[in-house]
């Protein structure tokens, strides 16, 4: 059975990616164990690991044992909206943090563990990856780095099946906070659902072999 590692695995895409791999062999990487705990209660065979991945040793906790890893689906993401005179190097900094270098780091360390298994990467970006707007400067920019780092590891790692997916809004607490930052109405069912997004990483992951899903966008559609 192959082995899948997620991110952010604890809410939101993340949580949803898992149960939707529920059937595969789970490492699930967040810094909430009791809300790890639960998501790993509706899955088959989970492995939890508590782990704050800006540090190194969050990364080092990530990653130890795995020697063949065929999924790393990168979903532990931050959202700070802010216009750039408002914007201090901090929001900047964290942003950064998370969203790139963690991402980067950890997919560093496992390099030789997804290469033993031809594995999978899956980086959850944003449509802010690929259109920049006023106020969403940090992230914005943060999102645009990362589809670098994943067009860029695509080239340099032939084996790998590397997907970029760019959801637009999507139902979660990190939508709830930015609409709030916005001092809009939180509508809902105006948004993605997490599953949705978890169906599309899933379909990426199982793509026939001969087939390599590089980027994927997805709208919400009204209903
Ligand atoms: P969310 O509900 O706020 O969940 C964020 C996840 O990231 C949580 O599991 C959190 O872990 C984890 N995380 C944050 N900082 C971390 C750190 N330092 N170390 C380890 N884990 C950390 O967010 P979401 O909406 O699911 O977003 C997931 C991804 O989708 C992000 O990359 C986001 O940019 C992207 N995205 C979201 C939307 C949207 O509308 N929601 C749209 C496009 C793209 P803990 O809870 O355990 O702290």
């Amino acid at each position: 059975m192959s082995t899948i590692l997620v991110t952010g695995a604890s809410r939101g895409i993340g949580a949803a990616t898992a149960r939707a791999l529920s059937d595969r062999d789970l490492v699930l990487v967040g810094r909430d164990t009791d809300a790890l705990d639960s998501v790993a209660r509706d899955c088959r065979s989970a492995r939890v690991v508590t782990a704050d991945l800006t540090t190194a040793d969050g990364i080092a906790a990530a990653a130890a044992g795995i020697d063949t890893l065929d999924g790393l689906v990168h979903c532990a993401g931050v959202a700070g909206l802010g216009r750039v005179d408002e914007s201090d190097a901090e929001q900047w900094r964290h942003q950064y943090e998370v969203n790139v270098v963690a991402v980067v780091e950890l997919t560093r360390v496992l390099l030789p563990a997804l290469r033993a298994a031809r594995g999978d990467v899956v980086v959850v970006n944003s449509g802010a990856g690929t259109t920049a707007k006023p106020g969403w400067g940090a992230y914005s920019a943060s999102k645009f780095a990362l589809r670098a780092f994943t067009d860029t590891l695509r080239g340099e790692e032939p084996d790998l099946r590397v997907t970029s997916v760019h959801p637009g809004r999507v139902d979660t607490d990190m939508q709830r906070g930015i609409v709030a930052s916005e001092g809009r109405t939180y509508t809902p069912d105006a948004y993605l659902r997490a599953e949705s997004v978890a169906t599309v990483i899933r379909q990426a992951l199982e793509a026939t072999a001969d087939a390599h899903i590089a980027e994927v966008a997805i709208r919400p559609r009204p209903r």
